[in-house]
């Protein structure tokens, strides 16, 4: 065993020290995959042939968490290309080796000699306690606590699981949809985004279905009839195939949590975290529903006031009219017009304003590497250096802009995760944010939104959870905590971008970055935050809802019509005819099913933290380090309530999220 683990750690080391490898050929990643995934088996047969007698930490839990460390370590670049390389064969391969290791983990976390052998162990210190303890709760989610022919069962149906989720994401990504329009049914549309669309031989518009394409059709598009297409179209991306694959996964994870013992897939998945059960996410549900329901009716009436102005035979809302009545609405009655902010948001200055913020709170700094091996164009690999001494912390890329058979939303990818090595240093952690920021026309720079600083600001969150963690092992470094916790920092800090201080950092005009978001304009758009959020909110508990919906019914389920049921139920209005939204959302193929109520849940926390940056300043380089030493650093070291009782100095409560939302 040992053996096997210098010769792995030394081959992690020599790869880590410039980012990640991304040039692959064809071919390489398929035989790498195999090799990785042999190797590990090697060393967990190893540990597993450890005599009972002589089972300690040292022997048995330390080893296995380091070879599952320096495996995703070999893996971490192999499975990011499905997501960002510029080469579909590369895309094809990362895909199949995904698959490959879904088997694998299902295999290994599914051995009953690997189980017994940790079971025995019985950590000193509280680090190894914590290990020990996650490690074994991890066997036992896999089923190890049944018997052979029920836990064989158990492997069976989570490798298809895997398999079928993979393919999801696939189809996702690999769906080429557009449709055509003329000018005139494109009209209200930004002239820079028209511009960078391609005509066909008829000279009509091609319009690609993409989030970018999506929201400026939504919010600017005064042709509803287009505004509609649209909605069919990106809710119909690889809806027959998607569609199938949803329901499918809802069937087997029934099945699943029958056969370990739940009640409801829900149960299962919310056990270790801090929700313990889908009866406390019920609750908070449908506190939350009926809290928002007053809130909701008086935004839906005051969008329908508005559209009765622009056209006195309105009698109802319609879905494609939500995002455009919300849209026109600001820029009419709160004189806030989201082209007019964009011009204060270009794409460079944002970035390197973020990067300040981060800086000043965090106490790091980021200097880019010159000349990086990246996987495409444009795509930027940075160090983040302690600002006290100019240590190496970790590393972090960025690839903003969409390009075809890309990721197609904003996600922040942990690639290598921080940890101590055997040799006592400290793996300096690597991630990428991935976003798909509308790109830089010609002769015009990229303009972002100001949802899209918004995002940038909660994914560099998530960046910075994964590389400013000190935890000592992998499977609890940086974001790998409990799924309703995770969201909480990174929803903190978009708190920032209506900040006034941060503000004069993020924003500058185009022509003329010396000029910064007018402070009239700022008043507006925080007048304009409080605008239709109990709708938006609607919006957040409807996910919620037919998340819970899905994953706590029994017997085979109409995803669509699950789905299109909640949304009347919570909205009032119906979804567009023939819209599939479920094929589309990736959320419940991406392991947050059974957990979307954590967006919610953790908001709570989000909310609560920012009272402590409000009272003390969101600049404030001292809570920084309060924040980054007690809810980033640890990871999933201790559990997130005890993070927040350090944090806070006191027992977190959700009165700063009801007053947030004016409930
Ligand atoms: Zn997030």
């Amino acid at each position: 065993v040992k053996i096997i683990l210098l010769i792995s750690i030394f081959l992690s080391i020599s790869s880590y020290a410039q980012g990640i490898k991304s040039d692959y050929k064809p071919g390489e990643i398929k035989k790498l995959c195999a090799k990785y995934i042999k190797d590990a088996k090697v060393g967990f047969d190893a540990i597993a042939k450890v005599k009972p007698a002589d089972r300690t930490f040292a022997t048995t839990t330390l080893p296995y968490e380091n070879i599952g460390a320096d495996l995703s370590d070999q893996l971490a670049p192999l499975l990011f290309m499905m997501h960002v390389s510029t080469d579909k064969k590369v895309r094809t391969e990362s895909t199949n080796c995904q698959n490959v290791v879904s088997d694998f983990s299902v295999e290994t976390s599914t051995r009953r000699d690997l189980y017994n052998a940790m079971k025995d162990v019985v950590g000193k210190t509280p680090e190894e306690k914590r290990l020990q303890f996650r490690t074994v709760q991890g066997f036992e989610e896999s089923g190890l606590k049944l018997d052979d022919k029920k836990l064989k069962e158990v492997k069976k149906v989570q490798k298809a699981l895997a398999k079928i989720q993979t393919e999801f994401r696939k189809n996702l990504n690999d769906s080429k949809s557009e449709f055509t329009a003329t000018d005139e049914e494109l009209k209200g549309i930004r002239p820079d985004s028209i511009a960078n669309l391609k005509n066909d031989a008829k000279g009509l518009r091609i319009v690609p279905v993409n989030e970018g394409t999506y929201f400026d059709i939504m919010n600017s598009a005064d042709n509803a009839k287009t505004r509609e297409k649209m909605i069919s179209a990106f809710m119909n991306r690889a809806a027959k195939l998607n569609t199938v694959l949803v329901q499918r996964s809802i069937v087997f994870r029934q099945d699943l949590a029958k056969l370990l013992g739940y009640k409801t897939w829900f149960d299962y998945k919310t056990e270790p975290r801090m929700a313990k059960n889908s009866e406390t996410v019920r609750k908070f549900l449908t506190e939350l529903k009926e809290k928002l329901a007053a809130a909701n009716k008086r935004d839906m009436d005051q969008l329908l006031a508005f559209k009765k102005k622009m056209d006195p035979t309105a009698t109802k809302l319609n879905q494609e009219d939500l995002l455009y009545l919300d849209f026109q609405m600001k820029k009419q009655d709160y004189k806030v017009d989201g082209n007019l902010v964009r011009e204060y948001f270009p794409a460079d200055v944002v970035i390197q304003g973020m990067f300040d913020v981060y800086s000043q709170i965090l106490g790091v700094n980021y200097v880019e590497v010159p000349k990086a091996a990246v996987w495409s164009n444009g795509v930027k690999l940075y160090e983040v250096r302690d600002k006290k001494d100019s240590r190496l912390i970790g590393y972090f890329y960025t690839d903003f802009f969409p390009r075809e058979g890309k990721y197609d939303h904003a996600a922040a990818f942990q690639l290598y995760k921080g940890r101590l090595l055997k040799d006592g240093k400290y793996e300096p952690p690597v991630s990428a944010i991935v976003a798909n920021l509308s790109p830089p026309t010609e002769g015009k720079l990229s303009l972002l939104s100001h949802k899209d600083v918004e995002t940038m600001f909660h994914e560099f969150g998530h960046i910075m959870h994964d590389v400013l963690t000190t935890a000592p092992y992998n499977s609890l470094s940086g974001t790998s905590t409990t799924r309703d916790f995770v969201e909480a920092p990174s929803q903190m800090l978009e708190n920032w971008v209506f900040e006034s201080e941060v503000l004069e950092k993020i924003s500058g005009h185009y022509q003329d970055h010396s000029k910064k978001l007018p402070k009239d304009l700022l008043k507006k758009m925080l007048a304009a935050r409080d605008f239709q959020q109990g709708r938006f909110y609607i919006r957040q508990l409807t996910f919620g809802f037919y998340d819970y919906n899905i994953h706590t019914e029994s017997g085979p389920i109409d995803a669509t019509k699950t789905y299109d049921d909640v949304f009347r139920e919570l909205t009032g209005i119906d979804q567009v005819a023939n819209a599939h939204f479920p094929a589309t959302f990736g959320h419940m193929m991406d392991n947050y099913d059974g957990g979307y109520y954590g967006y919610l849940w953790s908001k709570v926390y989000a909310q609560d933290m920012f009272t402590v940056f409000q009272k003390e300043g969101v600049l404030s380089p001292k809570v920084g380090a309060r924040y980054r030493n007690n809810i980033l650093a640890p990871g999933d070291m201790e559990d997130a309530d005890e993070l927040l009782k350090k944090f806070l100095g006191r027992e977190p409560n959700n009165k700063a999220f009801f007053k947030y939302l004016h409930i």
